[in-house]
């Protein structure tokens, strides 16, 4: 993924671009090839890597620059079809943001046909996302408030989580949602992957990483002219 080359005379790491240097499943591949991903993004080249490796990662890159199929793809490379419960958990700060990476999610799931999510945001009536989380799911997209609503009522279980993700974690920290997401995550089981994406890095985002993520990997992606 890495390779050392010469400009100037000065050796310099080069990161490959080619979604095909990653440990990714034909199928993954097809799909990016299928949604006109022909190469990695930069936030995309220096986390994925590290993600599909098992690590925790803190990613913080500026909005556009393709950190939702970052975290979409690592979470994806996780789930085991054939287990009906919860193992991919993304929180997100609204429910635009919900929806839209519940969309990115299924485009890249779009050659795992037996992959289920479920949206679990405020604004619409808690019984059809209860009677769907009855039914099995793999991956659960939401945002906090409503995700402990239906912890509070039993209608979520959690304990089988490999992957979470907190995606605009600078602004769900703005929003009052520290306390929240801190509970929710204290059900999950500790040996999960922990993925925190923002696109600030202000001190209550270092201290909400070091008390949910182990050892992570900080990946920053600059803006560059
Ligand atoms: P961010 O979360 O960093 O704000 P998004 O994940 O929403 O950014 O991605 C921004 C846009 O870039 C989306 O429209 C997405 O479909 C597109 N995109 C992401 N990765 C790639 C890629 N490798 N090649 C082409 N387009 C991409
Ligand atoms: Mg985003």
């Amino acid at each position: 993924m890495v390779r050392l080359s010469r400009r100037n005379g000065m050796p310099v790491v080069m990161s490959s671009t080619a979604f095909s240097s990653l440990p990714l499943a034909p199928n993954q591949l097809d799909a990016l090839d299928a949604l006109g991903y022909k190469a990695m993004t930069p936030v995309q080249a220096q986390s994925l890597p590290l993600i599909l490796s098992g690590r925790d990662v803190i990613v913080r890159a500026k909005t556009g620059s393709g950190k939702t199929a970052a975290f979409a793809l690592g979470l994806l490379a996780t789930i085991n079809p054939r287990f009906f419960g919860v193992q991919a958990f993304v929180m997100c700060p609204t429910r635009e943001l919900a929806d839209q990476v519940g969309k990115e999610i299924r485009r890249l799931a779009s050659r795992m046909p037996n992959i289920k999510l479920v949206l679990l945001c405020g604004g619409v009536p808690l019984g059809p996302q209860r009677d769907s989380l009855s039914h099995g799911a793999h991956i659960v997209v939401g945002t906090p408030g409503r995700i402990e609503d239906h912890l509070k009522r039993g209608s979520l279980n959690i304990e089988s989580v490999k992957t979470l993700v907190l995606d605009e974690a600078d602004r769900m920290l703005d929003m009052g949602f520290a306390d929240a997401i801190k509970q929710i995550i204290s059900g999950m089981p500790g040996d999960r992957q922990t993925l925190l994406f923002s696109a600030t890095y202000p001190q209550d985002i270092q201290r909400i990483s070091r008390s949910i993520q182990r050892n992570p990997a900080s990946v920053t992606v600059d803006d560059v002219a």
